[in-house]
């Protein structure tokens, strides 16, 4: 078997137009333009990379960028004061904080400063128990795109089993809770889970999300299985060059997987693209506006 690649690139892509085609109607019906106010603190040059590609989505899909580029020798006070400002300004609709902080700085605490309203990472507290409790949320973006990618090979994923392996607050947890609320059957596997390849080897859905280079083997995989590769690691490459790898054996998973995401190429363009997402839908909701359809 060779297995469908999911172009998380080109689907990401005509997501954001959707979304761009969605922020001029809220423009021209409500006169309201969303704003995305992104915090970096020092010069991690990940970060810098990051934080540009999320700037430039956001201007491109109609919204204003804000950019705050502090050094990394912001104190705490500073930065929380920061945040206050951009809770009080009208013309910010979402707020995000560029990981990680440096270490003087309490990355929880700044976190959970933002309002929940503005959150388009979906890290504030309220927000994760919105999700859990099946209300209007703002969702980490990540786990959103990972689920979107999903669905363009089982447009409905009612009663599947997916398994996810990886349990952090960014991503595993809100992913299990989307497919809970998709109606999946759950299982949640980490590191202290007993005999990983077999609870892998029964998902319909196998979602990695757990930062270990191509941990997941072809043998790991239910035949004709949907997989996501949220993972992201560098490895040395040839000519002392690094490449990017995700969580799972890409060749092995194509020949067993019915679709499978590529790394890079796959969960990646989904993030940023559901960064302008929450920035549309958190502009909306705070409107009043029912949830913006794209
Ligand atoms: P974390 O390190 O916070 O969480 C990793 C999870 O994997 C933990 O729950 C851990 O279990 C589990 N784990 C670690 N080792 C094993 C193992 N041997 N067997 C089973 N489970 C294991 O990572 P994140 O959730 O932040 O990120 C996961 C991956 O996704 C990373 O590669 C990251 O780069 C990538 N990522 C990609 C994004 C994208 O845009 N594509 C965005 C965000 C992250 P335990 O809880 O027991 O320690």
């Amino acid at each position: 078997m060779t297995a469908t690649i999911i172009d998380g690139k080109a689907i990401a892509q005509e997501l954001r137009g959707n979304i761009a085609k969605a922020a001029a109607q809220l423009a021209k019906e409500h006169g309201i333009v969303p704003g995305l106010a992104v915090v970096l603190v020092g010069n991690d040059p990940a970060s810098e990379v990051y934080v540009k590609s999320k700037s430039k989505a956001v201007t491109e899909a109609g919204m204003k960028s804000f950019d705050h580029k502090l050094p990394a020798d912001t104190s705490q006070a500073d930065l929380l004061k920061l945040i206050e400002q951009l809770n009080a300004d009208k013309s910010v609709h979402g707020i995000l904080v560029q990981l990680p902080l440096p270490s003087q700085i309490d990355s929880t605490l700044v976190l959970n400063s933002i309002d929940p309203g503005k959150d388009v990472d979906g890290f504030h507290p309220v927000n994760a128990g919105r999700l859990a409790t099946g209300q209007r949320a703002l969702v980490p973006c990540t786990p959103v795109g990972s689920v979107i990618l999903a669905k363009t090979i089982n447009p409905s994923l009612a009663g599947l089993d997916a398994v996810v392996i990886g349990r952090s607050n960014i991503v595993g947890k809100p992913l299990a809770q989307l497919l809970l609320a998709e109606n999946c059957t759950v299982t949640i596997a980490h590191s202290k889970t007993k005999d990983l390849k077999e609870v892998c080897r029964r998902a319909d859905l196998l979602f990695a999300a757990v930062g270990r280079p191509e941990m997941v083997r072809g043998d790991w995989i239910k035949p004709g299985a949907t997989v996501i590769d949220v993972g992201i690691n560098r490895v040395p490459g040839e000519g002392g060059k690094t490449r990017l790898v995700g969580d799972v054996n890409y060749k092995e998973a194509l020949e067993v997987a019915g679709a499978v995401t590529p790394v890079p190429g796959g969960v990646g363009p989904m993030t940023i693209a559901c960064v302008i997402l929450n920035t549309l839908r958190a502009a909306c909701a705070s409107a009043g506006l029912p949830e913006p359809k794209v």
